[in-house]
């Protein structure tokens, strides 16, 4: 099978996305174009060592397509890819009460 790359159209797909080599590694590019599996989350790659935290936490539940999104942005901005205070399900107030306790205390610095 072969498949020509989404972007350029010319040449032939061996990057994942569906995109080839050059397009996959123009900034910006990649971004234009969700991976084509769900599993398939190699192109932010890994790192290692002590990221810092992201700054808010997310309210999107484990497992849902927002949360991954989060991840996925998270790891680009090599931030620590989960928040002590994002949601563990569906609804969970925590993020929310962190963000209520973040203003509040923001608020007591400005007083
Ligand atoms: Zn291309």
């Amino acid at each position: 099978m072969t498949t020509i790359c989404r972007h350029c159209s010319k040449s032939k797909v061996n990057r994942p996305r569906g995109l080839c080599w050059t397009c996959y590694y123009t900034p910006g590019v990649k971004d234009q174009y969700p991976p084509t599996s769900k599993f398939a989350r190699r192109g932010i790659g890994n790192f290692c060592g002590k990221a810092p935290l992201p700054p808010v936490p997310t309210t999107a539940a484990p497992g849902t397509p927002e949360k991954l999104a989060v991840l996925e942005q998270r790891a680009r901005l090599k931030q620590a890819l989960f928040h002590p205070a994002d949601a563990r399900y569906e609804g969970d107030p925590r993020p929310l009460e962190f963000l209520r306790e973040q203003a509040a205390a923001m608020m007591a610095c400005v007083a």
